[in-house]
């Protein structure tokens, strides 16, 4: 059978180039990077290469990257790190109703320790309105922390309106660029973004690794003690295999970019116009264009998005309902919703995310599969059963 991997928001696999370089600092370069002798040089080598690929990729400072376990820590440290080294000055937080969870649940925990937090709402098609930041601004606002592109509909936010904006205010930016990183252009100048979080294993990286940017002079309390590494920010023995696999990964992003970004949006579109096409009551979710060229999400009415995941399963493809981290609760989607979609509809949705192994077969292979097994799970429904529904 087949085999299609569709949920490349969730995972990747890490490519071969990545293995091989991990390999060496897994064996031979295996030294202790805080360590004076040739071993331990050898690993900080590979450390600090790491640091200036991943720089380079969104124009920042290698002095600037601070490793952490991946995307969450990034953004735990960014916003409660934030939060704590400025609640002299004020305790409210601007972020959006659509945020992952490593955003969302980091900035609930603070609103238990006394800090207010205004979730900025979206509209139908996922976009954050920069007129809305504004009004949301305070005299007490520390920090505005908003996503780059959306993990479950892919819509891309004004990130750039928004730095300018925070910039203006004085207000500490930060940005989960978690799904952005190594698929958009990243400036962190131009974009005026003071905080961005980032992680290996969207990008073809091993997991259990990713970073934040820190822009010189932005204050940041530490979460963390017990070691002077990352210079104090984030102490605890460096992880150097997957730090130096995850610079590579990056580096390689960055030069394939322009080249697999034009390639998905082929194949993106190819998918999105053949469901439309070939399945009645339909409807594609996010932004139409100002979206990630990976990203597929549809809401397939009278159908439940859980059945339609088991089902595609069986034959070999390998896609997600609404987030990953959702899957598995009954509740949809938080994105979904802040959408205006209705509860039953984003039950029915299937996000498609596409990435460097997906071929042009893959996508015929999944436009002949998926009309019959939606029409099957509807000739189970009763409501779509019901002579309600007109085709
Ligand atoms: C995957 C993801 C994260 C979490 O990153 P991890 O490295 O898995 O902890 C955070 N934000 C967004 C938008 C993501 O897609």
């Amino acid at each position: 059978m087949r085999k299609v991997y569709l949920d490349h928001s969730a995972t990747t696999p890490v490519r071969p180039e990545v293995v091989e370089v991990m390999n060496q600092y897994l064996t031979n370069n295996f030294g202790n990077a805080s360590s004076v002798h040739s071993f331990g040089r050898e690993a900080r080598k590979g450390l600090e290469t790491a640091r200036e690929q991943i720089a380079n990729l969104i124009k920042a400072q290698p002095e600037e990257i601070f490793f952490t376990s991946g995307g969450t820590e990034a953004d735990n440290m960014a916003i409660i790190g934030t939060a704590f080294a400025n609640q002299k000055k004020g305790k409210h937080i601007i972020t959006t109703q659509i945020e992952h969870h490593a955003v969302l649940e980091t900035c609930h925990h603070l609103e238990k320790l006394g800090f207010e937090v205004t979730y900025l709402p979206v509209d139908k098609n996922a976009l954050v309105s920069v007129e809305k930041v504004k009004e949301a601004i305070r005299d007490d606002t520390i920090l505005i922390s908003m996503m780059h592109a959306n993990n479950e509909v892919g819509t891309i936010q004004p990130v750039k309106e928004v730095g300018a904006l925070a910039k203006e205010k004085g207000i500490v930016f930060h940005v989960d660029a978690v799904q952005s990183f190594g698929k958009l252009p990243i400036d962190v100048n131009e974009m005026n973004i003071d905080l961005l979080s980032a992680s290996s294993h969207k990008i073809y990286g091993p997991k259990g690794i990713g970073c934040l940017f820190l822009r010189k002079g932005t204050k940041v309390e530490p979460l963390m003690f017990g070691g002077a590494q990352e210079r104090k920010r984030r102490p605890g023995t460096e992880n150097v295999p997957a730090i130096v696999g995850f610079g590579l990964a990056a580096e390689l992003a960055g030069k394939e970019m322009a080249q697999e970004n034009e390639r998905l949006t082929k194949l993106r579109d190819k998918l999105i116009q053949g469901i439309l096409e070939k399945i009645p009551h339909v409807q594609l979710n996010g932004h139409p264009t100002q979206r990630l060229a990976n990203n597929v999400n549809v809401s397939f009415h009278y159908v439940e998005g859980e059945s339609l995941l088991l089902m595609l399963d069986m034959k070999g493809i390998a896609a997600s309902s609404g987030s990953a981290c959702t899957s598995g609760s009954l509740d949809p989607s938080h994105v979904l919703l802040a959408m205006g979609i209705s509860h039953e509809i984003a039950h029915g949705s299937l996000r498609m995310t596409l990435g460097k192994v997906n071929t042009e077969e893959d996508i015929d292979y999944c436009l002949e599969v998926l009309p019959d097994i939606v029409a099957k799970l509807r000739s189970m429904s009763p409501l779509y059963n019901s002579g309600k529904i007109e085709n």
